[in-house]
């Protein structure tokens, strides 16, 4: 469902443009929005979701698609958490749907689904490890980085219930907006995958900002 955001940018308490390839780490508080930008088109951003005060309590794909129903994400989505809590809420998409059944890009599925050339490309399970040994204060491991949701990704469920890696619907300028429901630890892949056409053959960056 395509919903426009009434938030101006230039109210915004924080802006942060994200490379392809890099991480992005911040807490955003309970009652505050984050938006997710694609600033040029076709990009799609890797995204786990933890409670910042209690990181194993973190987003969950299984609970989040059986308590709506649906395995696709828009406005009017609630992600819940492996405690099966409300920890956002999706308030604005102009993108209109993000998936959250495909996963993340790893270096071991790089090499399965692509080939064994493939294994040392970087990819968002990399970009996930990086964020967690450089914020040992976390006191997070590579046992936290779990299933994630792909916002701007296509990933269509068939008739029979396969999944496709489709070519992207998003297009530059592109946003999804969400309302923290408690203190959630954001952290983002922006993802560099080179070998299907969840970036359109070309990884660019986004822009994340939080409105207080
Ligand atoms: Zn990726």
């Amino acid at each position: 469902m395509i919903k426009q955001s009434a938030l101006n940018p230039e109210n915004a308490a924080f802006r942060e443009t994200v490379p392809a390839g890099e991480y992005f780490l911040k807490v955003v508080k309970a009652g505050e929005t984050i938006r997710i930008l694609d600033l040029e088109g076709n990009q799609a951003a890797d995204t786990l979701f933890y409670n910042a005060h209690n990181p194993t309590e973190r987003y969950s794909a299984v609970d989040t698609i059986r308590e709506q129903g649906n395995v696709y994400l828009t406005a009017g989505s609630k992600l819940v958490s492996s405690e099966n809590n409300v920890m956002l809420e999706i308030t604005a998409d102009t993108c209109g749907r993000h998936d959250t059944v495909g996963g993340a890009c790893a270096a071991e599925s790089n090499t399965t689904r692509y080939a064994l050339a493939k294994k040392c490309m970087h990819a968002c399970r990399d970009s996930w490890l990086v964020a967690v040994a450089e914020h040992e204060e976390l006191g997070m491991t590579k046992r936290d980085i779990t299933h994630n949701i792909n916002f701007f990704m296509n990933v269509p469920v068939t008739a029979d219930g396969g999944l496709t890696f489709a070519d992207g619907i998003s297009d530059a300028g592109k946003y999804v907006e969400l309302e923290a429901k408690m203190d959630v630890l954001v952290m983002i892949s922006n993802c560099p995958q080179l070998n299907n056409p969840c970036n359109g053959w070309n990884p660019t960056p986004i822009e994340v900002l939080v409105w207080s």
